[in-house]
């Protein structure tokens, strides 16, 4: 038998399965085997677990004046970079995703170490007035402890680097688990970590399916805070087993993002970014808009206009410079967005273009053609439920607020988008809508220094910005007395008889 591969990063050691589980990873482009890597047992887990609080409880990273950690972030934003390529390969090969948009990823994740890198440091807490000279009152931001980080496939390093990042500048260890689907980076970033400075036991790696080497991080006791990244139904079930211990819980779940556009939206553009907006990563984004809502004086050119364009797309594997997008993750994902376009098409919708499994070369794939369902109506499954895929429906308003209603009805909430070229409409509407971004005129960008997260049930607590790092803190109020006094509160021992 073939030794099983040290894929495990515990306690500044790589190291195999205890119970030699293994996984084959392979390409969704083509099917290949990508590689075999170890899956952790619970044993493995736990060890993890236990360095990471050994080097919390004892270590010197939450000790280390926050500016140094976070030179440490800088330096690791800085090997990502110079080691780009090797890695959007390892991304491109694991995901399917094309490597130019793997480029764009491995930028970004650059961009969010460097941001929480030169964060770190910049707040001390601060004094309030304790409403007496006799008293010196701080609240400092102290890292939370140990955290479980749980990671999803369709953009693994990124999500993995939103919480990785602040985690590490707050001065707090992990243990982090990526998608069994998507190992490959997560792997590589923990000898990055390493040559940056972060000091063994603080980075953590374990590998493997949700309930064996996810589930722990949420029901431990050595766990003080569980970030998740992942689908609603999983999300519940961490969110209820973390509150056995009581831990912090954030959580980055799904969507149904709505992308409202008026009849006076700047036409070309707004088919543009729809088609960005539904089929960028074959529609595997949270924020996808996979929901347009189009005024009714427009709605047949602009559908017309999109299924044209939506046509017009090539897919193909991530190396294949021709191709515009690329598979979805597996062949159980396409069954379930194939099955999802088929109930849509049952309940009514009319299917424009799509519904269909990629050809000829792309057969050995797990490839999804764009499609468009139109004349959908709320409450249909493909209107109310996340289909991430490659699918778009359309609804129509005919007034502003019928527009704000009909995109706020939903149980999701993480981001929207509104079209106009009445910027006063833009602004009314973006502020009537309840989802955590929305953008006005365009569709996909955030930044590392705003806040990203969704209302209702997309999520709970914010990644990126300023919150982003106080999710993984505890604020802690010092009050110092510099005048101790008896209080007299309670009777003097010589008074009483
Ligand atoms: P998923 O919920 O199936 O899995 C996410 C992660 O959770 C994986 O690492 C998985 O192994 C792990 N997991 C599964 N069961 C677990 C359990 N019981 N305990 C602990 N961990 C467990 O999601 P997915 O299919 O990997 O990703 C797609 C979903 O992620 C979509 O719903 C998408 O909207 C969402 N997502 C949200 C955001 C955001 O920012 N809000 C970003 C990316 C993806």
């Amino acid at each position: 038998m073939v030794n099983p591969p040290a894929s495990l990063f515990i306690d500044g050691q790589w190291s195999p399965s205890s119970a030699g589980g293994t996984r084959d990873i392979f390409c969704p482009a083509d099917g290949q085997l990508v590689a075999t890597v170890s899956e952790a047992s619970t044993e493995d887990v736990h060890r993890a677990i236990a360095a990471a609080r050994h080097s919390f409880d004892t270590g010197p990273w939450r000790a280390i004046p926050e500016g140094q950690r976070g030179d440490v972030l800088l330096r690791a934003a800085a090997i990502l970079t110079e080691r780009s390529d090797e890695f959007a390969t390892a991304e491109s090969k694991d995901t399917g995703k094309r490597f130019v948009e793997s480029k764009i990823d491995m930028d970004d994740i650059a961009a969010c170490f460097t941001y929480f890198g030169k964060l770190a440091g910049q707040d001390a807490g601060r004094v309030v007035d304790a409403g007496s000279n006799d008293v010196v009152s701080r609240v400092v931001y102290e890292p939370v402890g140990v955290c479980g980080l749980i990671a999803p496939w369709n953009y693994p390093l990124l999500q993995a680097a939103w919480k990785v990042a602040p985690a590490l500048a707050a001065g707090n260890s992990f243990v982090l688990k990526p998608s069994e689907l998507t190992p490959h980076t997560s792997m590589l970033l923990m000898d990055v970590l390493t040559e940056a400075g972060v000091p063994p036991g603080v980075a953590n790696l374990v590998l493997g399916a949700g309930a064996v080497a996810g589930a722990p991080l949420s029901e431990h006791r050595d766990i003080d805070l569980v970030s998740f990244t992942g689908g609603l139904v999983t999300g519940r079930k961490i969110a209820a087993s973390a509150a056995g211990t009581v831990k912090k819980v954030a959580l980055e779940l799904g969507g149904k993002n709505p992308n409202v556009i008026f009849a006076d939206a700047d036409f070309d553009a707004a088919v543009d970014n729809a088609l960005n907006g539904g089929f960028v990563d074959s529609g595997q984004v949270c924020s996808a808009g996979a929901r347009i809502i189009v005024e009714e004086s427009i709605h047949d050119r602009f559908v017309d206009a999109l299924v044209e364009r939506a046509n017009q797309i090539k897919l193909g594997g991530p190396f294949d410079e021709t191709a515009d997008a690329g598979p979805l993750i597996s062949a159980a994902h396409r069954d379930k967005v194939t099955d999802y376009v088929r109930k849509g098409v049952e309940e009514g919708a009319e299917l424009r273009c799509g519904g269909a499994w990629g050809e000829g070369d792309l057969a050995d794939g797990y490839y999804y053609r764009p499609t468009i369902l139109d004349k959908v109506r709320r409450g249909m499954s493909v209107v109310v439920e996340e289909g991430f895929g490659p699918v778009v429906t359309v609804e129509t308003f005919t007034t502003e607020d019928e527009a704000i209603e009909t995109a706020n009805d939903t149980d999701y909430g993480l981001a929207g988008a509104v079209w106009s070229q009445d910027s006063g409409k833009g602004q009314r509407v973006a502020q009537r809508l309840r989802h955590g971004t929305i953008w006005i005129n365009d569709f996909h960008p955030y930044l590392p220094q705003a806040e990203w997260g969704g209302f209702k049930r997309s999520g709970v607590g914010r990644e990126l910005g300023r919150m982003g790092l106080a999710e993984y803190q505890e604020a802690k109020h010092i009050y110092h007395n510099l005048q101790p006094s008896v209080t007299g509160w309670f009777p003097d021992g010589s008074t009483r008889e």
